[in-house]
């Protein structure tokens, strides 16, 4: 027997609709690309949403087309958001970190038909632009008269506030299947080309749902949020639909993530709860350090994307009184898998043993479910000790990439994540290691191979291999281990120039040893955990 309940399909519109009725007066601050402060509201916010899905139809973008942005955090990518997928149309969120080449690739495999870009990303514009015939309409996110004179020529330039100016600010949303894909957002892996993610319109709201819980971001109506983490980063990890489901206050950051920029805006917007990658955050604490200020609105911080170091959490929590989330999750994942909140029986525990707890990733939300297993597949014990293979499954979690030519990722209906954890008997997981040799660098992952690819492209390198070295303000930098051709004496200095304009600046090692062989295994692959121990030692330098 069916249940007897109405059928409403879970589609991201209803949470601007929601915002915009029971907190149309709820603030959306931004800092701009300007350098000035935009205040709007929920109300606003969704006219703009309305115009914004107008302007696509009236430039003939079609249903399930999709549309790319190249943007900081701010009120036009949250119009983006809303109006695109709103209206039918998948939002892609381009990362303007990555290489030009890497993101016409990317532009191209994901057939975007326009190209929605903020003005610090014009030269990422200009240089991709050629290549990418399939995007009809580059629109920038400015008024029409800051719109760059060098980019006349580009196909369908538009000014994004014209197009708006043209439209009515009302709408009745489309209703289709919650199924429907919604956003896509590509994530660059150790091997080969980056993959898409396509997120719909059921896992972006039931997603949201679970963000906005007690025992995760606990979001509600009196908070103001700031995600520092990017929206081109997995949709800013879904702060943008939570707040919106929750009638929180947003707060956007822009192009401006230096600690002292951070500090002022959330001093100024009584912001209750930040989200962020660690190195963010160490640029924050230097500033409140340095100049002994404190943020006494700030409740609750939210660390993830790379593991937070437990000196950090100690520095926010004794230093600051703020109260640090640990999470963990994967653009796979929309991204959220765990978060870490302390269970009533931690709080009776003394400080370090509740410490202990805290610097974990955290237990699985409510729709994810998790399993650690060795190299056969075999269940390990939840120990907290048992180290293995982490696998995850749910209704927010991918079941493919988007145009996949490959096989499945999926491993019987799990998602393998690629993260080695334990996970002890309260669910409570910690990443130990990952399967991966990816380097995470400021939040960003720099692929070891594509720099191993650039050296063994050197007339004098005979073989090269690429490992992340610790680092104390990135959390990782890339460490180049090379063996040179016979003859050559090719120099530390000539190496590093040689991936000047091969690889976005900061993807570029920090440093290169020399040795006479790297070792290989059985297969014949490179043993990077042998040269990890040997060299990925923060301040190890350059021998030979
Ligand atoms: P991405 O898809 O770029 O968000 O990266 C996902 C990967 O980042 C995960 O598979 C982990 O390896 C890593 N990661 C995310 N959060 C954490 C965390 N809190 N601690 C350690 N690693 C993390």
């Amino acid at each position: 027997m069916l249940g007897l309940m109405q059928e409403h399909p879970l589609l991201i519109s209803h949470l601007l609709d929601f915002a915009a009725r029971y907190h149309g007066d709820t603030e959306i601050v931004s800092r701009r690309v300007e350098g000035d402060i935009h205040r709007t509201t929920y109300g606003a916010a969704r006219q703009r949403a309305a115009q914004c899905a107008h302007a696509l139809a009236a430039l003939g973008i079609g249903q399930q087309e999709r549309v790319g942005t190249l943007a900081w955090n701010g009120y036009r990518h949250f119009e983006l958001y809303y109006g695109v997928s709103g209206s039918g149309r998948i939002l892609h969120t381009l990362n303007p970190r990555l290489h030009p080449q890497q993101i016409a690739w990317i532009v191209n495999h994901a057939d975007d038909r326009a190209v929605c870009f903020d003005l610090s990303f014009v030269p990422i514009v200009k240089a991709i632009a050629a290549q990418c015939s399939g995007v009809k309409h580059w629109i920038a996110l400015c008024a029409p008269d800051a719109l760059p004179a060098d980019l006349a020529g580009l196909p369908g330039l538009a000014s994004y506030e014209a197009l708006l100016n043209a439209q009515p600010g009302d709408i009745t949303w489309p209703v289709f299947d919650e199924h429907t894909a919604s956003s896509l957002c590509y994530t660059s892996g150790t091997t080969g080309n980056p993959k898409g993610v396509l997120y719909s319109h059921r896992s972006t709201v039931l997603h949201a749902y679970a963000a906005a819980l007690p025992d995760v971001m606990n979001l509600s109506a009196r908070d103001s949020v700031l995600p520092v983490v990017p929206m081109f980063h997995v949709n800013a990890w879904g702060i943008p639909y939570a707040a919106a489901l929750t009638g929180a206050k947003l707060v956007f950051p822009g192009p401006a993530l230096d600690g002292k920029s951070l500090y002022e805006l959330m001093q100024a917007e009584g912001v209750t709860l930040a989200a962020g990658v660690p190195t963010v955050w160490m640029g924050l604490l230097n500033h409140l350090r340095d100049n002994h200020l404190r943020l006494p609105a700030l409740q609750r911080t939210i660390i993830g994307g790379a593991a937070a170091a437990p000196a950090m959490i100690r520095a926010f929590e004794d230093e600051f009184g703020i109260h640090v989330l640990h999470a963990w999750g994967m653009t796979e994942m929309s991204p959220l898998g765990t978060l870490c909140s302390l269970k009533n029986k931690h709080l009776a525990l003394d400080k370090d043993a509740q410490f202990g707890v805290q610097v974990k990733q955290g237990r699985p939300i409510f729709g994810v479910d998790v399993r650690v297993v060795d190299g056969n597949g075999t269940d390990l014990p939840w120990d907290g000790k048992t180290a293995g293979n982490l696998l995850v499954r749910g209704p927010w979690i991918a079941s493919d990439y988007f145009r996949n030519d490959g096989p499945s990722p999926l491993q019987d209906g799990w998602f393998p994540t690629g993260d080695v954890v334990t996970i002890d008997a309260d669910g409570f997981m910690q990443i130990t290691d990952r399967t991966k040799d990816v380097i995470k660098s400021g939040g960003e992952w720099i692929s070891s191979i594509e720099l191993e690819n650039i050296a063994m492209a050197h007339p004098d390198v005979a073989m090269a291999a690429c490992i992340a070295r610790p680092d104390p303000k990135w959390d990782e930098r890339p460490l180049l281990i090379v063996v040179r051709r016979e003859g050559s004496s090719l120099d530390r200095d000539s190496l590093l120039r040689f991936y000047d304009g091969k690889v976005a600046k900061w993807m570029i090692p920090d440093d290169v040893v020399f040795v006479p062989s790297i070792p290989l295994g059985a297969t014949g692959k490179m043993l990077k955990n042998r040269l990890r121990e040997q060299f990925a030692q923060a301040g190890q330098t350059a021998s030979g």
